[in-house]
């Protein structure tokens, strides 16, 4: 009987342990059947994972009654409880942008005084 060797669990399994794939070179998968499944429950998880947190995001941004003054998105509650100031006027993004921006129009006045 044909064998084939797993590349998920490296075993010797025989060829109707390996599902049916077209465009693998001998026509079979690379992976025998039960490491197939047990990676479709892992992408399940991951899938459920994701739509959880996506779904907490939405939550987030549902719960919070502030906007970014700048690019007016929601800010979210796990933000705002970590901002600087409260309640929050940026988002965390716009934040970082603005304290770049903040030192920028300080470092280069001095610079061109120098000049
Ligand atoms: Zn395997
Ligand atoms: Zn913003």
């Amino acid at each position: 009987m044909k064998r084939k060797r797993c590349s998920e669990c490296k075993e010797l399994k025989p060829l109707s342990e390996f599902y049916t794939h077209k465009q693998m070179k001998d026509g079979r998968l690379n992976k025998c059947k039960s490491c197939k499944k047990k990676s479709a429950t892992r992408r399940q998880a991951e899938l459920t994972r994701k739509a959880r947190a996506y779904d907490q995001a939405k939550k987030d941004r549902g719960e919070s009654m502030w906007r970014c003054e700048r690019c007016k998105n929601p800010i979210s509650m796990a933000y705002c409880k970590g901002a600087n100031s409260f309640p929050p006027k940026l988002c965390g993004d716009c934040e970082t942008r603005a304290i770049r921006e903040k030192m920028q129009a300080c470092i280069l006045p001095a610079e061109s005084h120098r000049k």
